[in-house]
C-alpha cells in the first residue's frame, strides 16, 4: 500500500467536516487552510510520542490513536481553547494494514469524542513515533495562562490523580482484578477535560493539565506566576480504587505521578463562591497561594529540582 493509498484510505474519513467550521481545506493540498474567526484568537500546541519513551514497544495501535489525541487535546483543555482540528505527522516502520486500521480507529473515535477534525499531516518511514499539532480557538484574550494565580487565589484539582501512573505497575497483569482495570482504563484513554477548561474561563487566574505530575505541573504554575502555595495532603482527590490498590500509598501516586490529564487551576475565593453547582461538582479544593515562593504539602517545602516531583526526560536521561 502506498502512502497516499494509506492516506486516503484510513486517515481523510477523519478529515471530514459537519455543518460550519473553522477549517476551510483539510488534508490534499499542500496546506490545510483555517479561518479564525473575528475576535478570536488561535491557541495551538504540538506534542510527540515516540514508541519506547512515551508507550510501550508493541503498544495497542487504537490505544496508540486514542491516546496520542487526547495527550495533545488536554492542552488546549488547560487553557480554555474550544477544539476545533488537528494535524498528524506520522513515522512507521512500515505500512501495516492492520495496525493502521487500528491506530485509525482509535485515533478517530478520539477526534470524534474532542471535537477535533483531522486538516492535515505528512507520513514517513521510520521508527515508529508521531506528532500531533492541535488547533483551539478562544475569545480574543481568553486564553487560560500559567501566569495569572494571585496570593489568596485556591489551588483546585479536577477528578482523581495518580490512577494513570499507578496503571503502569499493571500493563502487563494477565487477569487484571476490577480496580485494576479501573486505573489502567484511566492510562489508556485518558479524557482531557475540554468542557470543564472552557467552564474555567473567565473564573480561573491560571490552569494547566496535569501531565508530569501534580506537583510538578502546580510548580510551573506557581513559577509563571512567581508566587508559592501551600497543599493539603488530607484533600488531594484518590479514586476509591487506586486507594484500595495502594492504600496509604495512594496519595504518592496522586502528588507525584502524570498521565491523568486532569486540570489544575487557581482561581480567586470569591469566585470559587459563586461558581456554578456543576461546576464545583468537578473540582477538589486542594490548597491555596502563599506570597512565600515554593510548594508546599502541609506546610512542608517540596524540594524542587531534585527530580522526584515530576517527569523529565533529560534528568532522567542523564
Ligand atoms: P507535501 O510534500 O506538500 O508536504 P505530502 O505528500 O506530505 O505533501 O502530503 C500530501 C497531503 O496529504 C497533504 O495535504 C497532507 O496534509 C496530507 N497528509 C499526509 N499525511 C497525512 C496524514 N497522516 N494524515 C492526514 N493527512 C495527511
Ligand atoms: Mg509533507
Amino acid at each position: 500500500m502506498g502512502e497516499f493509498e494509506l492516506i486516503r484510505q484510513y486517515f481523510l474519513p477523519l478529515a471530514r467536516v459537519r455543518g460550519s467550521h473553522s477549517l476551510v481545506l483539510g488534508p490534499g493540498d499542500d496546506c490545510a487552510v483555517q479561518r479564525i474567526p473575528p475576535g478570536s484568537d488561535l491557541v495551538f500546541s504540538i506534542d510527540t510520542l515516540v514508541e519506547g519513551v512515551h508507550f510501550p514497544p508493541g503498544y495497542r495501535p487504537d490505544f496508540l490513536g486514542w491516546r496520542a489525541l487526547a495527550v495533545a487535546a488536554s492542552d488546549l483543555a488547560a487553557m480554555g481553547a474550544t477544539p476545533s482540528c488537528f494535524t498528524l505527522a506520522l513515522t512507521l516502520p512500515a505500512a501495516r494494514e492492520p495496525w493502521l486500521r487500528d491506530f485509525a480507529q482509535g485515533l478517530g473515535k478520539a477526534a470524534e469524542s474532542f471535537g477535533l477534525v483531522l486538516a492535515g499531516g505528512d507520513t514517513t518511514r521510520g521508527p515508529l513515533a508521531l506528532s500531533i499539532q492541535v488547533h483551539g480557538l478562544v475569545e480574543q484574550g481568553a486564553a487560560l495562562c500559567r501566569s495569572g494565580a494571585r496570593i489568596g487565589d485556591l489551588v483546585v484539582v479536577s477528578g482523581t490523580l495518580g490512577d494513570a501512573g499507578a496503571a503502569l505497575d499493571y500493563l502487563d497483569a494477565g487477569n487484571p482484578t476490577a480496580d485494576e482495570k479501573f486505573v489502567l482504563e484511566r492510562y489508556h484513554h485518558p479524557r482531557p477535560r475540554l468542557k470543564l477548561g472552557v467552564a474555567l474561563r473567565g473564573l480561573a487566574t491560571a490552569a494547566i493539565d496535569v501531565s508530569d505530575g501534580l506537583l510538578a505541573d502546580l510548580g510551573h504554575i506557581l513559577e509563571a506566576s512567581a508566587v508559592g502555595a501551600n497543599i493539603d495532603r488530607a484533600r488531594v482527590p484518590v479514586s476509591p480504587a487506586l486507594a484500595r490498590l495502594k492504600g496509604e500509598s495512594a496519595l504518592d501516586y496522586a502528588l507525584h505521578c502524570g498521565d491523568d490529564y486532569e486540570l489544575c487551576a487557581a482561581l480567586p475565593e470569591a469566585g470559587w463562591a459563586a461558581a456554578p453547582p456543576s461546576l464545583k461538582a468537578q473540582l477538589t479544593v486542594i490548597g491555596v497561594i502563599e506570597a512565600e515562593p515554593g510548594l508546599r504539602v502541609d506546610g512542608i517545602a517540596v524540594s524542587s529540582g531534585s527530580g522526584a516531583e515530576g517527569f523529565d526526560h533529560f534528568r532522567r536521561a542523564t
